[in-house]
């Protein structure tokens, strides 16, 4: 059986329609059971009901109470002249004689609802004379109700009696009414907005801040609400920003195809149309080759960055000497820096530090930062290289003290197509491709510009 959902205020209805209905009938409740209660210990005083008469003899002396004495009654006998005579139990009067104003207080009170019940009788013999019993109550209620019509004045009693009630129960029932209503408005209403909140979220709005409302848990239910929709809006962002990236790296790629492959076409076209002359027929067929050379660069180059950096990308890495690894990269360097005119100055000790690498792309890593120190810098420049061991990672710094990056371009070198002061060289994707390749390697590569002349690479990568 499904069972149905009803909105809160609904269900707080419900509940508020209950709640008055239980607080009328708790309000009778105690009166009913005071009526039973009653009904019930009168039924039982009943029991009690001495019927005195049946013990009276015809002289007073001849009364025997004994029965009733063992039952744990108090028997007393009071004559013509208020004379005590005490049968048994309890003594019922003080002195031996009674005036007759103690007498006929006695004889009033005896009516009163109290802890005992009484039973007055009254032999008139010869010598008259009064029996009185006494028995004492299990269970003593003093509230009676009696309403009496033959009484003076009973229907206007009635009506103020009724007034009284009425206002009595109007004012219990306001009460309730509006406490509920104020009790349910509180939680409605935080209801109300969160679930409006949760709602933002799923059109996509998530400029939600819900207030502290309600109930303890209703307000953490708005906190987890506010959370998701921040969390849900960074991500958003996230997103988004990811697929600007995406979209200026193709507008990037696309614009740095352009000019070779234009190239490519417009000297091909010619070649078409017939060039006689031998020399230009080779000039344009070096330029068409160049220019595929340099599309295909930048191509290769975009096909190894996103390699790098696509999901789940591991390259495999073994435990090498990094020290010995560079001076094998370096033996290659020295003799080309000596033939085009650079100096140089390693610092790479002699002990071994071994770190877990992909030889081949750390070795693109080194390709790719001494190449640029050629690349963008005059014969003449220095270029140094060193490594050291600090705190359990390997750090090398590649430098030199050409012209170096201005300020402004600094920190976003690593980007893809990024080319300070729009030099040309490459492809702009270099160092793009060396911190992938750096943070594969559990490792961080900083530009650090610190007024010095020229530039300076730091690598930091755990060593085992
Ligand atoms: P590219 O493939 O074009 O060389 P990189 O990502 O390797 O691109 O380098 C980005 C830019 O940083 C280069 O275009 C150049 O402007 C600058 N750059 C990198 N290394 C050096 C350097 N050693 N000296 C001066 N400028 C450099």
């Amino acid at each position: 059986m499904s069972r149905k959902i009803r909105t809160t205020r609904n269900y707080l209805r419900r509940i508020l329609v209950r709640t008055i209905v239980a607080t009328l009938v708790l309000a009778f409740l105690p009166l009913l059971i005071i009526a039973v209660v009653q009904g019930l210990t009168t039924a039982r005083n009943d029991m009690y009901d001495l019927n005195a008469e049946s013990f009276l003899a015809e002289h007073a002396s001849d009364v025997d109470v004994s029965d009733a004495v063992e039952d744990g009654w108090s028997a007393t006998i009071v004559d013509g002249e208020l004379h005590v005579t005490q049968l048994g139990g309890d003594e019922l009067f003080e002195q031996g004689d009674l005036s007759a104003e103690e007498w006929t207080v006695f004889l009033r009170s005896t009516g009163e609802v109290s802890r005992y019940v009484y039973e007055v009788a009254y032999s008139d013999g010869d010598d008259g004379y009064w029996l009185v019993f006494r028995k004492p109550r299990a269970v003593t209620f003093a509230w009676v109700l009696y309403f009496n019509r033959e009484a003076q004045g009973f229907n206007s009693t009635l009506v103020l009696f009724a007034a009284i009630f009425s206002v009595y129960f109007v004012a219990l029932l306001l009460f309730v009414v509006l406490y509920s209503r104020r009790a349910a408005r509180t939680v409605t209403e935080s209801v109300e907005k969160v679930s409006d909140g949760a709602k933002s979220i799923e059109r996509g709005d998530y400029e939600i801040n819900l207030e502290p409302c309600g109930t303890a848990e209703l307000d953490d239910l708005g906190k987890a609400v506010n959370r998701l929709a921040r969390e849900l809006k960074s991500k958003d962002e996230l997103k988004k920003k990811e697929e600007e990236k995406r979209m200026l790296l193709v507008s990037e790629l696309s614009h740095d195809l352009k000019t070779p492959l234009a190239s490519v076409q417009g000297y091909s076209e010619m070649l078409l149309r017939g060039v006689k002359d031998e020399k230009t027929r080779e000039e344009y067929l070096q330029l068409i080759h160049s220019n595929s050379v340099r599309a295909n660069s930048i191509l290769q180059s975009l096909f190894m960055y996103s390699k790098l950096g696509s999901d789940g990308y591991e390259p495999s890495r073994e435990p090498k000497d990094i020290c010995e690894f560079i001076r094998q990269i370096m033996a290659e360097y020295v003799p080309r820096f000596e033939d085009k005119g650079f100096a140089y100055e390693l610092g790479v000790p002699e002990e071994e530090i071994v770190i877990s690498m992909n030889k081949e792309l750390l070795r693109r890593v080194f390709d790719n930062l001494l190449e640029n120190s050629m690349k963008y810098n005059e014969p003449g420049t220095k270029i140094t290289l060193k490594v050291s061991k600090e705190n359990g990672k390997v750090k090398i710094a590649v430098s030199d003290n050409g012209v170096g990056i201005p300020d402004e371009y600094a920190d976003k070198i690593f980007t893809p197509f990024y080319r300070a002061d729009n030099r040309e060289g490459g492809s702009g994707l270099g160092l793009a491709i060396v911190k992938r390749i750096v943070e594969l390697h559990e490792g961080e590569i900083a530009y650090i510009s610190d007024g010095e002349p020229g530039c300076r690479f730091l690598i930091d990568i755990p060593a085992k």
